[in-house]
């Protein structure tokens, strides 16, 4: 059952100027302050956002569309968040619905709720907002938590709050990105904006979060300010945390968790690989990394400046996915991509970099050739199955809706991504290949990298590189 409160929320700041105002600056990012409010005993967060959004297009934009995450997790959802097999472990206490409601769009002529799955809202602007302008709204709006260990959801240890807010869809050749969640591979496409968070909970919850911040406890209730400039999204996870802190090249790093047996390994692993990663693809550029050991079905997850870690990973498992989320600081949260459309694009760099680190690192005791062989065998095996199942379809660069499920998306995007840069840096030499990486990193941090621009990167070097790199995202070549 879905269950909506309203509660009143102090307004940060004088809303009588909502609407259009002229001449943001060209370089300006969209900046948005966010007040909220978590109820436990009502499984609900209420919110207010106030966003202002420059018009960096070359189009008068008549309306704005923002991605609704939360209605995902509702009921009747054509594209559910947790793939079928991880549901019972998921939703831990059998299925559990969730939603964001949006109450009111101050600054707006009108707004409505649609796409293909709900999971669009659409704010009518009224006049056209030309190019340099900035549209200034309101957005009210509440979200129902389902029971589940996902990123959005109230755990069975942890409440995870990511993606909880309308979040503006990327703009692209063809208007607004407006994209369905999927079941596997992260549907998240954002520019980047300034955000700030001003999250009131109950007395008691500690935070693990993207950014600086500070906590003020006061009549039973907890007000966390975090602020993430500079970020894709902010992101929270709450829950009783034990704390262990280092630095590594100037960055404060925590490690916030639950019942690791071994911490002091874990925050080692995540302070030598942003070291490592800093090293050889560019500055990290925000002053604290987090680390959070969290209710989440698999593997990771990572936010701008934060990284969650499952809680069920085994020591084994640990290492890989901690360097992973770490290396999604560069391949998606300074780097974007359009995640949708070429998850490759982050997802195989992200999984590459782990084979750089541990080259790098060989007390890990996992060889370079030990990782890309690994990768190269799990995806032979997913094809050669595939092939006698479905036909073969070995194309890496197609919509995450295309993939047949978690097990093609996993070998596709990760392992053949793995295979693909060991390929290409077998033509380049292993110190053109970094060089390309990190001039990938330069020219793009900030931005949506296109493909091409990454491809773009290695064949400056070498030529030959952007065949190779057509060859293993169109499915032509044979491993
Ligand atoms: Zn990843």
């Amino acid at each position: 059952m879905r269950k909506f409160f309203t509660v009143a929320l102090a307004a940060p700041f004088a809303l009588a100027a909502l609407g259009l105002v002229a001449c943001a600056s060209e370089e300006e990012r969209a900046n948005y302050r966010i007040v909220a409010e978590y109820f436990p005993e009502r499984s609900m967060l209420s919110a207010c956002m106030e966003a202002r959004i420059p018009n960096k297009t070359e189009n008068p934009l008549s309306a704005l569309s923002f991605e609704l995450y939360p209605n995902a997790y509702r009921e009747g959802a054509k594209y559910a968040p947790v793939p079928e097999a991880y549901a019972p472990a998921a939703y831990y206490s059998g299925m559990s619905y969730g939603g964001v409601r949006i109450l009111s769009v101050e600054g707006a002529a009108d707004f409505s709720v649609g796409g293909e799955d709900e999971n669009i809202l659409s704010v009518s602007l009224g006049e056209a907002l030309f190019p340099g302008e900035r549209a200034e709204l309101a957005i009210r709006f509440e979200v129902s938590l389902a029971a589940v260990d996902h990123r959005l959801g109230v755990g069975e240890r942890t409440v995870n709050l990511t993606g909880f807010y309308p979040a503006l869809c990327a703009y692209g050749e063809s208007g607004f990105r407006e994209y369905v969640y999927a079941q596997y591979g992260d549907p998240f496409v954002a520019e980047c904006a300034d955000f700030t968070l001003s999250l009131t909970v109950p007395e008691g919850y500690g935070a693990a979060y993207g950014g600086t911040g500070s906590a003020a406890t006061r009549d039973g209730k907890t007000v966390y300010e975090i602020s993430a400039p500079d970020s894709r999204e902010i992101a929270v996870v709450l829950g009783t945390f034990s704390r262990v802190r280092t630095e590594a090249n100037g960055t404060e790093i925590e490690y916030c968790y639950l019942d690791d047996e071994t911490p002091e390994r874990t925050l080692e692993i995540a302070a030598e690989s942003l070291a490592y990663f800093s090293e050889t693809f560019g500055a990290y550029g925000h002053p604290r990394y987090t680390v959070v050991e969290t209710d989440f079905p698999y593997g990771g997850m990572e936010f701008p400046m934060l990284s969650m870690i499952s809680a069920s990973l085994s020591a084994e498992e640990l290492p890989a996915v901690v360097v992973h989320e770490t290396a999604h600081q560069w391949w998606y949260s300074a780097v974007g991509s359009d995640q949708f459309e070429h998850a490759w694009q982050d997802e195989g760099l992200a999984e590459y970099s782990c084979a750089l680190f541990f080259e790098a690192f060989p007390a890990y005791g996992v060889s370079y050739e030990k990782f890309v062989g690994e990768s190269e065998r799990a995806y032979r095996a997913f094809y050669s199955v595939s092939l006698q199942l479905f036909g073969a379809d070995a194309r890496m660069d197609k919509p995450l809706t295309e993939f047949t499920g978690a097990y093609e998306y996993r070998c596709v995007a990760y392992d053949k991504g793995v295979v693909l840069f060991d390929k290409v840096r077998m033509l380049t030499g292993k110190k053109k290949f970094l060089a390309a990486l990190s001039r990938y990193c330069a020219e793009n941090r900030g931005r949506i990298a296109s493909p091409e621009d990454l491809i773009g990167c290695f064949s400056r070097t070498e030529a030959s590189a952007e065949g190779l790199f057509a060859s293993f995202t169109e499915g032509k070549c044979v491993l």
